[in-house]
């Protein structure tokens, strides 16, 4: 046996722990409890065909060996992306710290202060860049972001707006266009007009909701966002603005003039290219609209004993309670990247920020002096790092080829070229030369920078930002390295223990699947690069595809999707152009199981389908004949289905088949989604079941870390009949023969995100691959074996097996006046993250352990539950005063001279003995989430600032 295989390093339970948990479960093989679990006829009749499994080290030579087919030109492309500097105390403190990387959404507060308190940074920053009240936790790119702020402007129309259904959105040509392709995808479904043009000539008299700036302009021109602001609030236009983060330094903020909406991308604060992604955007708006704002939001309130705390705010907006009334569908966002960006602001501080976006800005201009000196025209009168030159871009780019540089040729007569923070003057003398070639000139040298001002006087940046201390205190590297592990220390991620979130998938993020992110060659690649320089990158993620297609049993794959509710949204709005192909337009009654995750009534929605919830049966699974009468009842406009498999509830449901049956009898599609398929690689899959598109989130199944909320990277596979279908980008051919407008601003997504999974698959193999779904399985039904007797699993399968999760019911404890939410924060002082809570049953917790725990780690955590259940029963309603009610226990509680509570202090710290090797201390009592939504306070400014407004 290769002791050295990666599978053997990836999957917890050794052989002698398998056979032990069987022992336990009471079957005798795994094959037997695979076949008790999976029905018969969904099995997969044979073996995938996937490459051999590589070693670590083996996977770390040939990934690095594809690295060298990519080329890392000198890229001055722009359209919203740049090279950065990473600074190297956040790249090893935050990038490659599992500590960050492979923390959970901060669902639990009181475990999360560190990811909040870093967040809170991201959204001070924002609000104060823009000039606006409130910003979220991060969004997915800049340009469906913008797709965001179309939305939430067309939400908040005035009343006489809704009754005369004014419905068209202006969008400036001056906007990006992966921006506008999204736009295009996003408009229609929600009823809403696009109208493209120019927005100096723009008529304020004519009937708009909103309108959309690009600020500066793609090309560069900085934009008069004042005016047009101005005359659209007179004419009750409201005004969105995609804004350049860094250009805000010296810009004036679009807040200031008053605009509704800013947002844009982070990727400029620190963040690899990547080749697209993963980046943050960011969102900002005006205080009226917060119940509006799509995605997370990080708030201030208190805790129990009145200590200042953070938690995510104003969760009912969310469409894990709103559903189809949701604000938006997004789920995971970016907060790895929001983290890093913020820190990024946190280190340089508003000085830092200021000398970085001068040092461009007179890159910039001394470059167009030098330019113009060799008689070229360019063109904007005002810019902050991007020039445009009217000239023959043909001749221009082939001498920039041989030069080695990328810049950017919208057409036969512009060249443009964005300067960035990597620049230095040997960069700016060497496109000189691209210039004095092209014009047969003597090329000039700079040997000095001056200071240069060519931004109008009434948009230079006069507002202070920045000021708050936390961006004024950590600026060397030791101070910087401390605040970030100070921060860590609050968070519990999987480098503590097992994070067993039902239907998140919390499996191990290997150390040789994450290394690769750091390397230069596969960081500096920009998404628009001509193809010849990122054969490495086409090479992975055509691999990737293949993979994905193979495992879901499908004709093709997009990446571009940035999560899965993303990968949703993308796969029904193929559905939707294939219906439109067969002349069946009007197909767009969407059947959602009232289990479903709050995502998928939510994507539905936004592709402009009618949502038809159907019943569950009293077993948890889809009752069929409700499913089949509605169906029937449909027959002329059903669009899809929308199952997930095996059901949220986890269970492989014998019907699926039956099911999938039904809808095509029906005219329908059917839709997986794939966030389960952790329970199915290798065994079964949804090709194979009936499916014809199904989404993965590859930061579930396929070991991409979650960072705290994101990235996430939730692709689309497709049967053949929807493979045309598949999304586009206007810049760089991608996507099916007849593909959709953007579902993502970049091609593939976030394609450096995707070497993870790539990687994953790789070093696994076919057979590792399907034994970590036998194994995740395996850990399953051991769980709820061993919770026999304490905690009652809600469903299983027909031979009484779970599938790779479980909920179990916490609702008869309410007896003892026991909620699950007090299960939930117990665990924590047994130095546990809480499972998935109230999802999908109100009152229960849905467990997944995961292929990646090992026996050790798993009898652990089920003696921590056991634990609890003899705490709850020894508590009572009338004694609410309780071990439970007041968990978590901190240590300032702990070790205060006064103790009132009527249990000991080690019954409260050390209810179990191995706590007392490895304890961790939740710094914050138990969170008050209504307090903090009704003082609604989402940056890190003092207290006082806020009573001043
Ligand atoms: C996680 C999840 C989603 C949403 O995926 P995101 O990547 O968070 O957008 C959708 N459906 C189910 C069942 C999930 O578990």
């Amino acid at each position: 046996m290769n002791t050295n295989a990666f599978a053997l390093r990836h999957i917890g339970p050794n052989e002698e722990d398998k056979k032990q948990m069987l022992d336990t479960i009471g079957v005798a093989s795994l094959e037997q409890l695979i076949s008790e679990t999976l029905p018969d006829d969904i099995r997969l009749k044979k073996e995938l065909n996937l490459d051999a499994p590589m070693t670590e080290h083996e996977y770390l030579l040939h990934i690095h060996d594809l690295s060298k087919k990519n080329k890392a030109y000198k890229t001055y492309i722009g359209l919203g992306y740049h090279p950065t500097i990473l600074p190297a105390v956040i790249q090893r403190n935050i990038l490659e710290n599992p500590g960050w990387y492979t923390a959970y959404t901060p669902y639990q507060a009181e475990i999360a202060q560190g990811r909040l308190e870093a967040l809170l940074n991201f959204q001070t920053m924002v609000t104060d860049l823009t000039g606006m009240e409130i910003a979220n936790a991060s969004l997915l790119d800049e340009s469906t972001a913008a797709a965001e702020a179309m939305g939430l402007l067309f939400a908040v129309r005035d009343r006489s707006q809704k009754k005369n259904n004014i419905n068209k959105f202006f969008v400036s040509e001056n906007i990006l266009p992966q921006t506008l392709s999204v736009l295009q995808t996003r408009a229609t479904p929600i009823g809403v007009e696009l109208v493209i043009g120019k927005e100096d000539r723009f008529d304020f008299s004519s009937d708009f909701f909103g309108a959309l700036l690009q600020y500066p302009g793609k090309n560069g021109q900085i934009t008069d966002i004042k005016t047009f602001i101005s005359k659209g609030i007179t004419a009750n236009i409201k005004v969105a603005v995609a804004a350049d983060i860094l250009s805000l330094v010296k810009l004036e903020s679009p807040g200031k003039f008053g605009a509704h909406v800013v947002v844009g991308t982070t990727q400029r604060f620190g963040i690899p290219m990547g080749y697209g992604g993963p980046h943050a955007a960011f969102f900002a708006t005006k205080e009226a609209y917060k119940r509006d704002l799509p995605g997370r939001i990080i708030g201030v309130t208190k805790d129990m004993d009145g200590k200042r705390a953070l938690r995510m705010a104003l969760q009912t907006r969310e469409q894990h309670i709103k559903r189809d009334k949701a604000t938006s569908n997004i789920c995971t966002a970016q907060v790895l990247l929001a983290v890093m960006a913020g820190t990024y602001a946190v280190y340089h501080g508003p000085k830092g920020l200021q000398f970085i976006a001068d040092k461009i800005h007179n890159k910039t201009s001394e470059l167009a002096k030098a330019i113009a000196k060799l008689g070229f025209n360019q063109v904007n009168t005002s810019f902050f790092d991007t020039l445009q030159i009217k000239t023959d871009s043909k001749k221009i780019k082939r001498i920039a080829k041989e030069k080695k540089v990328n810049l950017r040729y919208p057409d036969k007569e512009t060249v443009t070229i964005s300067i960035n923070e990597t620049t230095g003057i040997r960069d700016i003398n060497y496109l000189i030369t691209v210039f004095a070639e092209a014009a047969g000139k003597d090329t000039i040298t700079l040997n000095s920078i001056a200071e240069h001002h060519n931004i109008p006087e009434s948009l230079q940046r006069h507002s202070k930002f920045l000021s708050m201390e936390v961006f004024n205190s950590h600026h060397s590297e030791t101070g910087l390295m401390r605040y970030i592990k100070s921060l860590e220390r609050k968070d519990l991620s999987l480098n503590q223990s097992m994070i067993s979130l039902g239907s998140c998938t919390m499996k191990l993020n290997a150390a040789a699947e994450m290394m690769p992110l750091s390397w230069f060659k596969w960081g500096n690649i920009h998404p628009f690069a001509p193809n010849k320089q990122a054969q490495g990158y086409l090479t992975v993620l055509k691999a990737l595809e293949d993979q994905l297609s193979e495992i879901t049993g499908f004709a093709a794959t997009s990446l571009q999707p940035n999560s899965g509710a993303q990968g949703e949204y993308a796969g029904l709005m193929v559905i939707k152009a294939y219906h439109e192909s067969r002349n069946e337009a009007h197909r767009n009654i969407c059947l959602i199981p009232a289990s479903a995750h709050g995502t998928n009534p939510a994507s539905a929605v936004m592709a402009g389908m009618k949502v038809v919830v159907t019943k569950s049966t009293d077993e948890g699974n889809i009752d069929v004949e409700d499913l089949r009468e509605k169906a029937i009842l449909h027959k002329e406009n059903l669009s899809c289905i929308m199952v997930t498999y095996p059901s949220t509830h986890g269970v492989y449901e014998s019907a699926i088949k039956e099911i999938t049956k039904i809808i095509h009898d029906n005219g329908g599609q059917v839709y997986m989604d794939g966030a389960n398929m952790n329970a199915q690689v290798g065994l079964t899959n949804p090709g194979s079941i009936g499916a014809d598109v199904c989404h993965l989130n590859l930061h579930k199944t396929f070991a991409i870390p979650h960072g705290g909320g994101g990235p996430g990277v939730g692709p689309i596979c497709v049967a053949k009949q929807l493979a045309p279908f598949l999304p586009g980008n206007p810049v760089k051919k991608t996507g099916g023969q007849k593909a959709i407008t953007a579902i993502s601003a970049a091609p593939f997504g976030s394609a450096l995100a995707c070497l993870i999974s790539y990687g994953y698959i790789k070093m696994l193999g076919t057979e590792g691959l399907t034994e970590c779904t036998r194994t995740a399985i395996l850990n399953a039904n051991y769980i709820k074996t061993r919770l026999q007797g304490s905690f009652e699993t809600l469903y299983s399968g027909e031979r009484g097996r779970a599938a790779h999760e479980m909920i179990v019911d916490c609702r008869p404890f309410k007896a003892h006046g026991i909620e699950v939410s007090d299960i939930a924060k117990r665990l924590i002082d047994y130095g546990f993250h809480a499972p998935t809570v109230s999802f999908p049953v109100a009152g229960t917790l849905m467990i997944e352990p995961t292929e990646s725990e090992n026996k050790a780690e798993i009898d652990r955590f089920c003696d921590a539950l056991i634990s609890i259940k003899k705490e709850i029963d020894r508590t009572s309603l009338d004694a609410p005063n309780n071990v439970l009610k007041n968990a978590p226990h901190t240590m300032s509680m702990l070790t205060a001279d006064e103790w009132h509570f009527p249990y000991s202090r080690e019954t409260a710290a050390f209810p179990l003995d191995y706590l007392k090797d490895n304890k961790f201390w939740p710094t914050v009592r138990r969170v008050n989430d209504a307090y903090g939504d009704r003082n609604l306070m989402c940056t890190c400014a003092p207290i006082e600032a806020y009573m001043e407004a």
